[in-house]
């Protein structure tokens, strides 16, 4: 049996790759040395990948030079094959890739089959999307001549993820910048690489040219990724993480005005109004708070009820993450995983405790397991004060903090209440109201009475301190090009 047939967990994943993958090569550090891979569920090594050095950086920056001409140059046509041959073996691996990201993050499997489904759903839709880069012409308003404009590939680009959504965050940049005829360089987040050589792999046996995906990992990113951005082939940088490192980059795309798309951090309201259907309320809730465990950038993490079902609210929901099955992510019957690592469990119980001493009531939870993995169980807060540090941070965990409110115009204000805006819920019977409401959240995107918005057809991305540009959609596609103008007469 081929090793993307192993059932449930029996795979050891040692043999998945773990080198640089730099012009259809594997190979290792030039530094020779290495970086451990976690199992957040067991706190044990699963393997080691190389550590890229800057020269490795270069190289990477070599290698998708070398492939540029012939990418950009590609039928459009011949890109979306290939984006659509991923997208089946994507969908053909799934299970194998699922188990992966289980085994790397440690988010439950139910969670890590969404993702593989939502990320392979971004080569399916780029590729789509790609023979579908139309310019525009139109005559200029003197009539003295025609504006064309085409939309030509930015460059080469250097795409940064995170780890809690490793494959989708890598599909979602790839995806757009292959079928826009860029060439690119991904650096997945230290704590999840296997995934991405996974991806590294897929898109070879798609029959990507050697030198268009370039993948390097690396526990000196700030070093090698400030390298690759003072190199002037470099054009464009595509970072999905936190505020904090997003505003460093930015900083370090300066110096060569590189076109910058950032999707960053999150803290988002969940405003649940007097008229609102509970139950729906509820199972929104549940996806919007617990979807990969509270760690999406998505994530609710505040949630603002208004007074007359604070208390239906608090108790259905606390009834529902009390029965939540907390494990080892990749065993069937866990609905909880662990968090990635000691830090963020650590952060997650000190919001808590924040909470707590300033005179929150812990309806369920509240508590760090102890043992190996990092878990933290699923938890319900009521009573939350105004100045709790767990209203103004991602808490990127399972905790549910609940505040209540008297009118509609207290909810908007507790909502904008924040320099985040990447996504609000509203949850209520009457449309005028959610459309109203939705109009005044300072946020890039609403999920209106439903608890997600991640669709790979969609623009994604926030406004104020959440980030610039947009991803997935017609939008992000256009991410990845330049306008070129050309203005001519006959
Ligand atoms: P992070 O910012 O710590 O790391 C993100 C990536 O940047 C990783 O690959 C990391 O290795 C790299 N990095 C860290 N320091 C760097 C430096 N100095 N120079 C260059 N690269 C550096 O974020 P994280 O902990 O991996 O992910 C969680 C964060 O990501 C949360 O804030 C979450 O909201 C955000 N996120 C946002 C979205 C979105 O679409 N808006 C999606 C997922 C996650």
């Amino acid at each position: 049996m081929s090793k993307y047939g192993h059932a449930l967990a029996r795979s050891n994943f040692k043999d998945v790759r773990n080198d640089l993958f730099i012009r259809g090569e594997w190979r290792p550090s030039t530094s020779g040395m290495r970086v451990d891979v976690y199992d957040p569920s067991t706190e044990d090594v699963i393997t080691s990948v190389a550590n890229a050095t800057v020269e490795d950086g270069t190289a990477a920056i070599d290698a998708a030079a070398g492939a540029a001409k012939i990418w950009a140059g590609t039928a459009p046509r011949r890109r979306a094959d290939i984006l659509m041959r991923a997208h089946q073996i994507m969908t053909e691996r799934s299970e194998w890739l699922a188990e992966l990201i289980s085994r790397e993050n440690g988010k439950a499997l139910p969670d890590a089959r969404g993702e593989v489904t939502y990320a392979a759903e971004f080569f399916r839709w780029y590729a789509e999307e790609g023979v579908r880069l139309n310019g525009e012409i139109s005559t200029s308003p003197s009539g003295n001549n025609r504006i064309i404009v085409q939309y030509q590939p930015v460059g080469i680009a250097l795409l940064i993820t995170p780890w809690n959504f490793p494959a989708a965050m890598a599909t979602r940049k790839i995806g757009p910048a292959l079928a826009a005829g860029c060439t690119c360089i991904l650096k997945p987040a230290t704590e999840t690489p296997l995934t991405a050589y996974a991806i590294a792999e897929i898109l070879t046996e798609a029959g990507v040219p050697a030198g268009v995906v370039n993948v390097i990992t690396t526990n000196k990113s700030g070093p090698v990724i400030s390298a690759m951005l003072h190199d002037p082939r470099v054009r464009k940088l595509s970072f999905t993480g936190s505020t904090e490192v997003g505003r460093i980059l930015l900083r370090e795309a300066a110096d060569q005005i590189i076109s910058c798309s950032m999707e960053l951090g999150g803290n988002a309201p969940f405003l649940v109004f007097d008229d609102a259907d509970i139950d729906a309320a509820i199972d929104g809730a549940m996806i919007a708070k617990m979807r990969n465990g509270g760690e999406a950038c998505t994530a609710a993490n505040r949630f603002y009820v208004q007074r007359g079902v604070l208390e239906a609210f608090s108790a259905k929901l606390a009834e529902r993450m009390k029965a939540i099955k907390v494990g080892v992510g990749y065993d069937p019957s866990t609905r909880l995983g662990p968090l990635i690592n000691a830090s963020s469990r650590n952060k997650v119980a000190s919001l808590v405790d924040n909470a707590v001493a300033r005179g929150a009531r812990i309806v369920t939870g509240g508590t760090a397991s102890g043992g190996k993995g990092f878990f933290y169980d699923a938890t319900v807060l009521v009573d939350v004060p105004a100045g709790a540090d767990i209203l103004n941070e991602e808490i990127f965990g399972p905790v549910a903090p609940i505040v209540a409110f008297d009118n509609e115009e207290d909810g908007v204000a507790l909502a904008n209440q924040t320099e985040y805006g990447l996504v609000a819920y509203i949850y209520t019977k009457d449309l005028a109201r959610g459309l109203r409401v939705s109009e005044q959240i300072e946020s890039g995107m609403i999920a209106l009475n439903r608890g997600l918005v991640s669709d790979a057809a969609a623009p994604f991305g926030g406004v104020k301190q959440s980030g610039l540009g947009r991803e997935g959609g017609h939008h992000g596609l256009l991410e990845f090009t330049e306008a070129k103008y050309i203005a001519t007469a006959w």
